[in-house]
C-alpha cells in the first residue's frame, strides 16, 4: 500500500498541479466525455493509461473479460448495464468502445471449462460469453491456444451484439447518433486493432 501513497503523493506534485484548472473546470462544470470504454479489470489493460487521455474524457467501466450483458431490466445489480444507461442517456457519448485483450484471465477459463460451481459469481457472469465458446471451439478444431485467441475476439463480437438489445442504444445507433466499437488490445506488442 505504501507504493500506492507514494504515487498518490507523486500525482498530487506534478499531474494535480500541472492540471489544477482542468479538474477545477471539471468540478464546476460537471463531465461531457464523448466516448465510453467497456475494458477488462485486467490490471495491465487500463484504458486512460493506453489512450493516454485527459480527466474527463473517457468514460470508463471495466468488468470480468470486458462482457456487456444482454438488456435484461429487473431487480438484480446490473452495474455495467447501469454504466451504460448513465453514459448514453445521461451523458449522450457519441462513440462506445468494446475494448478486448490478449491473454484475458476470463476467457482463458471459460475456454478452457474451468470455471468451478465454486465462484459465485464469475460463472454466471462468464456464460454471457458462452456462445463466444462455442463459436471458438467450433472454428479451432479443440486447439485449445486457438480456441482461446478466437474466443478474446468472437466474444468482443457478443458484447457488440448485445449491446444492440438496449432500446436505447439501439435506437441512437440506427439514428447515427452513437457509433460502437470493437478494439482488440495486444498487452504483449502494444497492438491495437479493430475486431
Ligand atoms: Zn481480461
Amino acid at each position: 500500500m505504501e507504493s500506492l501513497m507514494r504515487g498518490y503523493q507523486r500525482f498530487m506534485e506534478h499531474y494535480w498541479a500541472e492540471n489544477r484548472e482542468v479538474f477545477q473546470a471539471l468540478a464546476a462544470k460537471g463531465q461531457s466525455p464523448r466516448a465510453m470504454v467497456i475494458a477488462c479489470c485486467d490490471s495491465r489493460v487500463s484504458p486512460e493509461v493506453i489512450f493516454d487521455t485527459e480527466p474527463g474524457e473517457i468514460f470508463v467501466v471495466r468488468n470480468v473479460a470486458n462482457l456487456v450483458p444482454p438488456y435484461a431490466p429487473n431487480s438484480d445489480n446490473h452495474g455495467t448495464s447501469a454504466a451504460l444507461e448513465f453514459a448514453v442517456r445521461k451523458l449522450g457519448v457519441s462513440h462506445i468502445i468494446v475494448m478486448g485483450h490478449s491473454l484475458c484471465g476470463g476467457i482463458r477459463a471459460l475456454v478452457e471449462d474451468s470455471l468451478t460451481d465454486d465462484d459465485d459469481f464469475i460463472g454466471p457472469w462468464m456464460k454471457i460469453a458462452s456462445v463466444a465458446r462455442e463459436r471458438a471451439l467450433t472454428a479451432s478444431d479443440g486447439v485449445v491456444e486457438t480456441a482461446r485467441q478466437l474466443c478474446e475476439h468472437e466474444s468482443i463480437r457478443v458484447s457488440l451484439g448485445n449491446l444492440l438489445t438496449f432500446p436505447w442504444i439501439r435506437e441512437r445507433v440506427e439514428a447515427n447518433d452513437l457509433t460502437l466499437h470493437g478494439w482488440f488490445f495486444d498487452i504483449d506488442t502494444g497492438n491495437l486493432k479493430k475486431v
